[in-house]
């Protein structure tokens, strides 16, 4: 999980900038779950979930299938914020 390219395949650029770079990714990623799981716990209650389980199992299920893929985007979404494309 959160495997990447150390640099860009195509011209070079590296992508580990400096020790800790993507603390601001984690906290990226971090807001898009948090979000995510509101927006999904308001479907649960208004679907009619009652006890706790009903939102933990499948908050719990959709975490462990989409964080490899969120912390990616946001780390993606990070570097471009202090990357400028060059051509
Ligand atoms: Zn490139």
């Amino acid at each position: 999980m959160g495997k990447m390219y150390e640099s860009c395949q195509n011209c070079g650029q590296d992508f580990v900038i400096e020790p800790g770079f993507y603390f601001g990714g984690a906290m990226i990623s971090y807001t898009i779950q948090m979000f995510m799981i509101a927006l999904g716990a308001l479907g649960v209650y208004l679907a009619g979930g009652t006890k706790p389980i009903h939102y933990i199992l499948p908050i719990s299920i959709f975490l462990v299938v989409t964080t490899p893929y969120i912390v990616l985007v946001s780390r993606a979404l990070w570097l471009s914020i202090f990357v400028k494309k060059e051509d």
